[in-house]
């Protein structure tokens, strides 16, 4: 059995695609890996998404705030929701002690 772990990356300013006529703004990144540690290498590397490589390229800072044991299938139904906002605990106060490493260094 393969266990995955779901992620969710906080940028630390949004990204702001002109596409055509369309602006799309992006907070956040959510993937899911079998390898977390190498995942989050390759996004720092600027590979593994495409919207991990244009952030890389903007010089956005981002840090991954949360993560969920599942599968494909967890990932879609966070996916689904469409307010990765909801799901963050930099975003959202109320979550705010889920945050991915939190406890060291007992950060407010
Ligand atoms: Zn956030």
């Amino acid at each position: 059995m393969i266990t995955t772990t779901v992620y969710l990356i906080h940028f630390d300013r949004p990204y702001i695609a002109k596409t055509g006529k369309q602006k799309k703004t992006a907070g956040h990144y959510l993937g899911s890996t079998a390898d977390l540690a190498f995942r989050i290498r390759e996004h720092a590397n600027g590979r593994g998404a495409r919207l991990m490589e244009i952030i890389t390229q903007e010089g956005i800072g981002w840090s991954v705030v949360r993560t969920w044991n599942g599968d494909r299938k967890t990932e879609r139904k966070l996916k689904n929701r469409h307010n990765h906002a909801a799901l963050c605990p930099c975003c959202n106060q109320n979550i705010a002690h889920l945050r991915h490493g939190a406890g060291k260094g007992g950060e407010a």
